[in-house]
């Protein structure tokens, strides 16, 4: 069921805001979807019913962009108790994620990308802004409409497509199927006035295939966006090298445990002068976390939601002293410009007001998606 609601503004009085770059002490105007107006001492804009929210210089940043996040469930890998289930509208908006990218995982088998799209349009209708990858870890790719350029021609909520690399359980695509890939989401991407990404699954086996394919054929560069690139020191070296070449990469938010890791490895990318502008983070939420043996046996097995990615992000101000504004993009702009997401992570007139409030210890304490207010945190 679609909600109709009347335009209204809402009018944030002294937000301290990032928009991800600091921009002091200033009100926020949202009308209907959309921002405004910023400036200090805003008028209220009659005569629209404005709900003024006075923040009295709490910190307001643009809402979250995870790119990678399992919405119907990820996993299967130790038979089908293990299918992760679903991610529902509320933790995702709870997690301050208010523009996901849902993708299919090692399963696209008993998960199908109908069931994806299906899942995708319920989260818009819900006021999030939700999109997808076709494709899931297998080569050759499972579509909606029998190939990745018709679907991104003809489905308008497909950004890319996804394919896994170099992991035990992918097709073991060589550099010629990546490329194929690439050229097939390259060519639909441009007919249908999107980026086109390929969004590439990087199991313990690295970048290899992918610098291979960059040298066989001639996709630019910018076209791929590995992941999961933090799984080891050295699939961490490949992907500076592949920044250095001008390649972007993502991080996954790791649980609790790992995000001291996680904190080495921005060290290490800080240290290789990796410009920021290349780097995203995302939560992986929804997917399975499995650890394998050396013989390849399953011993264990666990699964995340998407609050990782905010966690990760706070840890890296508080513990690690990293300046906000350095770590926001991240999660924000650097997804929604890599991806080719027009409106979002961003808080600027004209963008969409997807915005969070945070409290103390930068807890999200509001989320606003496309000017509406979600429950409380
Ligand atoms: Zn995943």
């Amino acid at each position: 069921m679609k909600r109709e609601h009347a335009v209204q503004a809402i009018l944030f009085r002294e937000a301290n805001l990032y928009a991800p770059e600091p921009r002091g002490v200033v009100d926020v105007l949202v009308v209907g979807e959309k921002i405004a107006a910023m400036g200090k001492g805003l008028p209220e804009p009659n005569p629209l019913p404005t709900a003024v929210v006075k923040l009295e210089g709490r910190t307001v940043i643009p809402g979250l962009v995870d790119l990678h996040v399992h919405l119907i469930g990820g996993g299967g890998e130790a038979g089908p108790a293990s299918r992760v289930p679903p991610l529902s509208f509320e933790t995702i908006v709870r997690g301050g994620v208010t523009t996901v990218i849902g993708l299919l995982g090692t399963d696209g088998i008993t998960r199908s990308p109908e069931d994806l799209l299906a899942a995708v349009r319920a989260l818009r209708e819900r006021g999030l802004s939700a999109y997808l990858y076709t494709g899931s870890y297998w080569y050759p790719p499972v579509t909606l409409t029998g190939s990745v350029s018709r679907d991104l021609v003809l489905i308008p909520e497909v950004l890319g497509a996804k394919v896994a690399i170099a992991d035990h359980r992918s097709a073991q695509p060589t550099p010629r199927e990546i490329l194929r890939l690439a050229a097939e989401s390259r060519l639909g991407g441009m007919l249908a006035g999107k980026r086109g990404i390929v969004h590439l699954h990087v199991g313990d086996g690295g970048l290899d295939p992918l610098f291979a394919a960059l040298e066989e054929g001639h996709i630019p560069i910018s076209q791929f966006h590995p992941t999961h690139v933090n799984r080891s020191e050295e699939v961490l070296s490949q992907a500076v090298e592949w920044a250095r070449r001008g390649g972007s990469f993502d991080l996954t938010a790791p649980p609790a445990d790992g995000l001291p890791r996680l904190e080495e490895a921005f060290s290490r990318i800080d240290a290789a002068h990796v410009p920021w502008e290349r780097v995203t983070m995302s939560s992986d939420g929804g997917g399975s976390r499995p650890r394998f043996d050396a013989d390849g046996y399953l011993v264990a097995y666990d699964y995340f939601g998407v609050e990782t990615l905010w966690e990760a992000v706070r840890y890296l101000h508080t513990k690690a002293g990293y300046p906000l504004e350095r770590l926001l993009p991240l999660v924000t702009e650097n997804p929604a410009r890599i991806l080719g997401i027009p409106g979002k992570g961003t808080a600027e007139v004209g963008y969409d007001a997807d915005l969070l409030v945070l409290g103390e210890d930068l807890t999200i304490e509001r989320v606003f998606c496309r000017g509406r207010a979600f429950g409380e945190a």
